[in-house]
């Protein structure tokens, strides 16, 4: 199964700057707004500009369709089917009409830069504070000397391509079993651009990029959890020739914790207490995410008893309220015993009627009351304590 993907990027109303209890009519027209200033058409392929339109169009996309978006106030991003996936174009569209919906951004020239990966350990506290983190980003970054267009300064620039004339392809003749046919092939000199650079540059040999060790923002939403896979919008490598910069996404692993584990929205731990402690009930302290807790273990607790401490657990994820902290009982049985405390068991043992007796009385009494077993019927029966009824 592949990591639930949760966007990095502010919920849907936030996004839009709507109430949570907005009506149709008010993300519509919210909607209408921001996505034509935001459209990468008034914004001259602006980066930002553009991720704020993708955000815009998802966002209404979700809380538009009544279906969407009641599973969205009830699962978040976290739910599949409340993630938008399809063309911000087409949303754009279907409010608009087609005259305006394809943006600069769909003709992006040059190579777009790849997204990265990388895996971020988050600790209980840093998820439950919904903490920025840093992560360090192996990645390509444009070249400072060339300002990642791959060419010297003042080396003379790009020129047209001699071999394709400038057109990215070539025509080439090739036998076939049918007889020559034309094909048409990316040109191998130019690979496609239409244009080769005269002196490339000295720093990036052309690469247009630079390997850079870099950190990079990671907010984490309240109450996020291991497997999770956050976007970070352009921190992956640099895009060449005026290709977008890629993104940055960061697998989230959930930190061991010294006391607690996680279960969802809910915290465990265990408490260990001694048989005496659990039959006669005490106060105890116990760990929480916000420091030590006192509760109250009744008289005569079993081992395995739950105890919940309502709202002690981490935040639920996109949405309001807090999972609880459940505490297990685990009654221990002392190991070692002292000679008093031993004098002291065993006087409780006769007073509770629990007798105590060692394996060799125990096999003795089981071998008469089987040989007792094997008598016929109206034969006395020897000395036999253990009562057969
Ligand atoms: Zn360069
Ligand atoms: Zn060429």
């Amino acid at each position: 199964m592949g990591a639930r993907i949760l966007s990095a990027v502010p919920d849907h109303y936030d996004t839009l700057g709507v109430p949570r209890d907005a009506d149709a009519q008010t993300i519509k027209s919210a909607y209408r707004k921001l996505a034509l200033r935001y459209h990468p058409d008034r914004n001259n392929g602006d980066n930002e500009a553009e991720e704020r339109f993708k955000a815009i169009n998802a966002a209404y996309a979700v809380l538009s369709d009544p279906e969407k978006r009641a599973r969205y106030d009830r699962y978040g991003d976290a739910d599949a089917q409340a993630v938008f996936t399809g063309d911000i174009f087409d949303v754009f569209a279907s409010v608009f009409g087609g005259g305006m919906a394809r943006g600069r951004g769909q003709r992006q020239r040059g190579m777009a830069g790849e997204d990265l990966e990388v895996e971020l350990e988050v600790t209980l506290e840093e998820a439950r504070d919904g903490a920025t983190l840093q992560v360090e980003v192996e990645r390509f970054t444009a070249c400072d000397h060339c300002h990642g267009q791959r060419s010297e300064p003042g080396g003379g620039g790009r020129r047209r391509c001699d071999t394709c004339g400038g057109a990215g392809q070539v025509r080439a003749q090739a036998q076939s079993f049918f007889g020559t046919v034309l094909t048409t092939q990316t040109c191998p000199s130019c690979r496609g651009q239409g244009e080769v650079i005269v002196t490339p540059c000295s720093v990036c040999r052309g690469a247009g990029r630079v390997p850079e060790s870099a950190t990079a923002d990671v907010p984490l939403p309240k109450g996020i959890d291991g497997g999770y896979r956050l976007r970070i919008p352009r921190e992956g490598n640099a895009g060449v020739d005026g290709g977008p910069t890629g993104d940055l996404y960061v697998y989230v692993q959930m930190a061991p914790h010294a006391h607690l584990v996680r279960d969802g929205d809910d915290l465990r731990s265990e408490l260990r207490i001694g048989f005496a402690q659990a039959a006669l009930g005490s106060c105890f302290e116990v760990p929480t995410l916000d420091g030590p807790e006192l509760i109250e273990i009744a008289a005569g607790t079993h081992s395995g008893t739950e105890v919940r401490l309502p709202g002690k657990g981490m935040p639920r994820l996109r949405q309001v309220g807090h999972g609880d902290l459940l505490v297990t009982v685990v009654v221990e049985t002392p190991r070692r015993l002292s000679k008093r405390a031993r004098a002291l068991l065993e006087e409780y043992a006769e007073e509770m009627g629990e007798p105590i007796e060692a394996r060799e009385t125990l096999a003795e009494r089981i071998k008469g009351f089987l040989t007792g077993r094997k008598r016929r019927p109206g034969e006395e029966e020897a000395e036999d304590r253990h009562d057969a009824a």
